[in-house]
């Protein structure tokens, strides 16, 4: 059911979190957006402006690699920046309500985590760009451990220990899911009664698959997004307003 306006629609959203037990959001780049964190599909999003890098290209250029790590530090003021917004706090108001276990996400920009959440009830489908990772052994490196060593060599710089190339901590296309992260998002999706995909076109795969299952398991799904998605005919109620002004009302509920 398409909610007929905004307030009749934060209403029964407002109803079905009262009546839920166990409640999973499930979030995406729209919830950043009022942070300054621009998404990838909207009009002026990251993709009209730059191609993203593949894992593989990122794997055999170093180009490739100097290239990514330019965007990176381009867009590091922006990141620095951002703090959690409505929806961040709304959701971090339904986690402290203890209705909310955990949270999926598929954003890389730590604001669940600094909204309130446990780091380790954030399952980041795809990674975390507040940090970077040895893709060979694993070995965590801060961002100004790699931008010193990018400025000082002119170069993406490899691993202290192992040599193998660093990259942020996400999940690039073609890159392979996280397999703990995707058992636990499977187990959150089959075991919640309410189930809340904020701010995703729902087009990322495999992401994508958890509002459907979650529905399959037999539990209610919303969908908070300002653009229609394809999933909006399987949803119990589609809230198409503001992230921000949807859930701002449940701000330290
Ligand atoms: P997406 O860009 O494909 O879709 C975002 C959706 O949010 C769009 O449909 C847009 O209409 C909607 N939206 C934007 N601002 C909104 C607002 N204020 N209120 C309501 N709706 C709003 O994003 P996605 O589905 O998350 O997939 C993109 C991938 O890009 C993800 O995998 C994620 O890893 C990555 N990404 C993350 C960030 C971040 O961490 N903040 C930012 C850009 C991209």
């Amino acid at each position: 059911m398409i909610a007929k306006d905004l307030s009749s629609g934060v209403e029964r959203l407002g109803e079905m979190i009262a009546e839920a037990s166990v409640i999973v959001p499930f979030t995406g780049a729209g919830i950043s957006t009022e942070c300054g964190i621009p998404d990838f599909r909207s009009p002026g999003g990251l993709w009209t402006r730059n191609r993203p890098i593949n894992f593989d290209e990122f794997v055999i250029s170093q180009e490739a690699r100097d290239e990514s790590w330019r965007r990176r530090f381009a867009m590091e003021p922006t990141f620095a920046a951002a703090k959690p917004g409505r929806g961040h706090r709304a959701l971090a108001s339904l986690y402290r309500s203890g209705k909310t276990p955990a949270i999926i996400t598929q954003n890389i920009d730590n604001l669940h985590q600094a909204s309130g959440f446990k780091p380790e009830d954030v399952v980041e489908l795809h990674g975390n760009t507040t940090y970077a990772r040895c893709i060979g052994c694993g070995k965590s490196f801060d961002l100004q451990w790699v931008r010193a060593r990018f400025e000082e060599h002119g170069r993406a710089p490899d691993c202290s220990a192992c040599d193998e190339p660093v990259k942020t901590a996400t999940i690039s296309f073609g890159q392979a899911m996280p397999e703990e992260e995707m058992r636990r998002a499977t187990e959150l999706s089959q075991t919640c009664d309410l189930f809340l995909a904020i701010g995703s076109s729902l087009v990322v795969w495999p992401a994508a698959g958890f509002p459907l299952m979650a529905k399959r398991n037999g539990a209610k799904l919303v969908i908070i997004n300002r653009e229609p998605t394809e999933q909006d005919d399987i949803a119990d109620l589609v809230l198409r307003y503001d992230i921000g002004e949807t859930l701002g009302p449940f701000v330290g509920n």
